[in-house]
């Protein structure tokens, strides 16, 4: 029971944190099921996100940008947490989990009541005008209008080829350089600079991932599982052993 002992061993080093960073990817939202456009299974009417999600296609192919960013904001809109984004954020709320930054642009952490989320890749929530950077609805996304300058409504998300948000990935940086357990769930780790955030710490850390992706020795700790069953039991775990030494 290999997966057991891991899952006792990041329920220990979880339990006795006091500054744990989480990063948090794709496969975390993928148990509320948003599905991962990144995965070869998640691919969009046969074509790689990586060539719709990007600055070229937004100022070049804007029918198709808007098609794709469309069909992921109204798949959203029936997808709430799951039980293991609840557990995150009862850990902040206990004074284990200081903040989250995350690879996510679905507002699922905050929708669980988590507070201190960092929005590395920004939010597909909210909306501005490309060109002047004026806030615009979802609704006005949507029906595709245009900005009264002129310039065309998107996503508050990263797009390929954009720099990160550096407010949220300067605070991601300084809380993992404090961190006294870094987690990281969801993630296959290729994507940069993201993937060099659990690397600034000699801290501990923790990885949950339902696939291996070849970083598992540079953790740790790894619970192979899907994120909310992993943390499920890891966070049952960790509530036995708490009334056990009550009693
Ligand atoms: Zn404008």
């Amino acid at each position: 029971m290999e997966n057991l002992d891991a899952i006792r061993q990041a329920a220990v080093l979880i339990r006795e944190a006091r500054k744990m960073v989480l990063i948090s990817g794709a496969g975390l939202s993928v148990d509320s099921g948003v599905r991962d456009f990144r995965s070869s299974s998640g691919w969009w009417r046969n074509i790689d996100p990586r060539t719709v999600a990007t600055v070229e296609a937004l100022e070049t192919n804007y029918d198709l940008f808007h098609d794709f960013y469309s069909m992921r904001i109204n798949h959203l809109h029936s997808v709430v947490p799951h039980h293991g984004h609840h557990i995150l954020a009862e850990w902040e709320g206990r004074g284990i989990l200081t903040c989250i930054g995350t690879q996510n642009v679905d507002r699922l952490h905050q929708a669980a009541g988590s507070q201190n989320v960092h929005e590395l890749h920004g939010t597909i929530r909210t909306f501005r005008c490309h060109s002047c950077g004026k806030p615009h609805s979802e609704s006005a996304f949507l029906q595709k209008e245009k900005c009264a300058c002129g310039g065309k409504l998107r996503p508050n998300v990263v797009l390929f080829g954009e720099s990160l948000p550096s407010d949220a990935w300067n605070q991601t940086i300084n809380a993992i350089q404090e961190a006294d357990v870094v987690l990281v769930i969801g993630t296959s780790l290729q994507v940069a600079p993201v993937n060099q955030l659990p690397f600034l710490t000699s801290a501990p850390r923790i990885f949950i991932n339902a696939e291996e992706t070849g970083h598992e020795g540079q953790f740790d700790v790894f619970v192979k599982g899907s994120a909310l069953t992993s943390l499920v039991a890891i966070h049952a775990y960790i509530d036995s052993d708490r009334s056990n030494e009550s009693v």
